[in-house]
């Protein structure tokens, strides 16, 4: 086994595991590689173990990626912070985005979408730990958010997402998570058909499984430690 496919397994067994003592199928958990700074072979190695969907962080990284890897049956969801004059290229080339906190970028990225055959997948991203200067939108705000983006043409509203402030324990890494999940259900109370909570990464995945995460994005655990170095921003 190479070593992707052996840290893939690994990581596929932790989310096993923490569905199983959360009483959850093992399957109602869909993992996300988080691939910056991994360059195409190491993202190739994991698609030959089975791995779909790939998360991006930076444009031009992941366009050019993009463009060495061609054709191939991946997904692409784009992740990171959203510039307004990135809206049309993270339109035209992602399947999914996560990091929509303001309407304006949603009308954006909405009207970048037309003429596609399918709407782009959207997950809100809440700033659950209420940090300042951190992305995500106020948690209050959050359902009228939704609400706004629900009615655009080109866009498919699936869900919230989350990254957490650190934790100093594995009980209080769950608190912020159960908070998003108690907002995820309001707004389906709202009739908001959201079916996606991508929420964990590496170090809390099986908090945020036990608390209702329906898609964690994964880094570090599959590809090993990015140098920082690399970090493009
Ligand atoms: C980098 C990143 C991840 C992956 O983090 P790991 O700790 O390496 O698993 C997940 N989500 C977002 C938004 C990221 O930027």
């Amino acid at each position: 086994m190479s070593s992707i496919q052996e840290s893939l397994s690994g990581v596929r067994q932790r989310i096993s595991r923490a569905c199983a003592s959360a009483g959850r199928a093992p399957d109602s958990v869909r993992l996300l590689a988080v691939s910056k700074t991994v360059d195409t072979a190491r993202i190739l190695e994991a698609h030959a173990a089975g791995q779909r969907a790939f998360g991006e962080n930076y444009l031009q990284e992941a366009l050019s990626k993009q463009a060495q890897l061609g054709a191939q049956d991946l997904e692409w969801h784009f992740i990171g912070p959203i510039q307004s004059n990135k809206t049309r290229d993270i339109a035209a080339r992602f399947d999914w985005v996560h990091g929509v906190d303001r309407l304006h970028i949603a009308e954006r990225l909405s009207a970048a979408r037309a003429g596609h055959a399918r709407p782009l997948n959207i997950c809100v991203q809440v700033n659950i730990s209420e940090e300042p200067s951190k992305s995500g939108c106020r948690p209050d705000d959050a359902a009228t958010l939704c609400a706004a983006i629900g009615r655009l043409p080109h866009l498919r509203l699936r869900g919230l997402m989350a990254i957490p402030a650190p934790a100093d324990d594995a009980l209080s890494a769950r608190e912020p998570y159960r908070r998003l999940r108690a907002l995820f259900d309001a707004i389906r109370a709202q009739g908001q058909p959201l079916d996606t909570i991508s929420a964990g990464m590496t170090d809390d995945l099986e908090a945020a499984i036990a608390e209702g995460s329906t898609l964690i994005r994964i880094g570090t655990a599959i590809f090993g430690s990015r140098s920082t170095s690399k970090i493009l921003t």
